[in-house]
């Protein structure tokens, strides 16, 4: 028993019957309202309910079914929701007909040069500024990232463009003061499976932008999502950032056919970022169109105004004035598709 399906004379009373006894047998409701009807899903180890059990519910007062689900998450899953999600944040809306692009580099290095990118990725068309103050890095002794002095500066980055702040947290002490600055919180592809952090953004109230691990399936990927909105937050956003594979000649290979399989399989926006997909600035446009096409709901993209210099990704980081190219070639791929950019 994973899906209860209400019918249509349900009340508020049938909803708290069903709930309480979910708690009965140590599980918990979950209530999707969608426009035709209520959904309640089934959080906990449902494997242990019995047939009989689950006939106790399917007679329950407002109840049209009682229903399994044989994928492994449920939450994330199109058969609980059938409607896409929509997350909102500050005016900006990803999962809608326009397509929001997150731009910025990878790593807030100073002040001047993150007002700088932040007024021209507002100028050429962004939703959303982005950068790194905790890097995840390869090397110990690299640049890990300005911290909180790097979310200062985007936040004020974000005063003075009116563009929402997506920073990525690497670790559960840093949530709160994380908190303060961000719109949207980011978990890396390294951390996709670093559950704890999961649960703990799961207990928060702002979007998480959830990167595809360096190797997941997108089976993986999605109990990962399950995780976040299995401990209530369900503002998850699907991040396709590539993948590794043999192919040497790109930095990860972007695989774009997880846009159409997620379009199936859950109801959650998802974003593509081609920077980290391909690693050289020069083959981010055309995979950045080509994600359009296949349908995505938003572009991540690093700006950077001298990437021979940036401390991190500077390979694949656009200039403003390719960012700028970019986004005005992308509106009729966008159009021919039903979107808007
Ligand atoms: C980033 O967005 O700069 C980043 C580190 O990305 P990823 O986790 O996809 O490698
Ligand atoms: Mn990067």
């Amino acid at each position: 028993m994973d899906i209860i399906v209400l019918n249509r004379k349900a009340t508020e009373n049938d909803i708290n019957r069903i709930l309480k006894k979910l708690e009965s047998r140590g599980l918990k409701g979950t209530i999707s309202k969608g426009t035709e009807r209520i959904v309640i899903g089934v959080i906990g180890d449902t494997s242990k309910i019995t047939e009989d059990e689950e006939n106790t519910v399917r007679v329950m007062k407002g109840v049209e079914e009682v229903m399994r689900i044989l994928k492994p998450y449920k939450l994330a899953s199109r058969d609980f929701k059938s409607q896409d999600t929509i997350i909102k944040v500050k005016g900006r809306i990803i999962g809608g007909k326009k397509i929001p692009v997150v731009a910025g580099p990878c790593a807030v290095e100073n002040r001047a040069m993150l007002m700088n990118v932040a007024e021209k990725v507002r100028a050429a068309g962004a939703s959303f500024i982005r950068g790194g103050a905790y890097k995840p890095r390869t090397s110990p002794y690299a640049f890990q990232g300005l911290g909180e002095e790097g979310l200062q500066y985007l936040a004020e980055a974000s005063k003075k463009t009116g563009l929402p702040v997506v920073t990525e947290i690497m670790d559960p002490r840093d949530l709160d003061t994380i908190l303060k600055y961000t719109d949207i919180i980011q978990i890396g592809a390294r951390n996709m499976q670093n559950f704890r952090l999961l649960l703990e953004v799961g207990m928060c109230h702002k979007p998480v932008l959830l990167k595809r691990g360096l190797s997941a399936t997108i089976k993986e990927w999605l109990m990962a999502a399950e995780y976040i909105m299995s401990k209530g937050n369900q503002q998850v956003i699907l991040c396709e950032r590539g993948i590794r594979t043999f192919e040497t000649a790109t930095r990860n290979t972007l695989d774009l056919s997880s846009v159409p399989v997620l379009q199936q399989t859950t109801h959650l926006p998802v974003v593509v970022d081609p920077s980290h997909g391909v690693g050289k600035w020069d083959l981010v446009a055309p995979m950045a169109k080509a994600a359009v096409a296949a349908g995505a709901d938003g572009l991540l993209i690093e700006v950077h105004t001298d990437p021979e210099n940036a401390m991190s990704d500077g390979e694949q980081s656009l200039k403003p004035d390719a960012f700028k190219k970019l986004m005005s070639e992308l509106k009729p791929i966008a159009k021919a598709v039903g979107r808007e950019i």
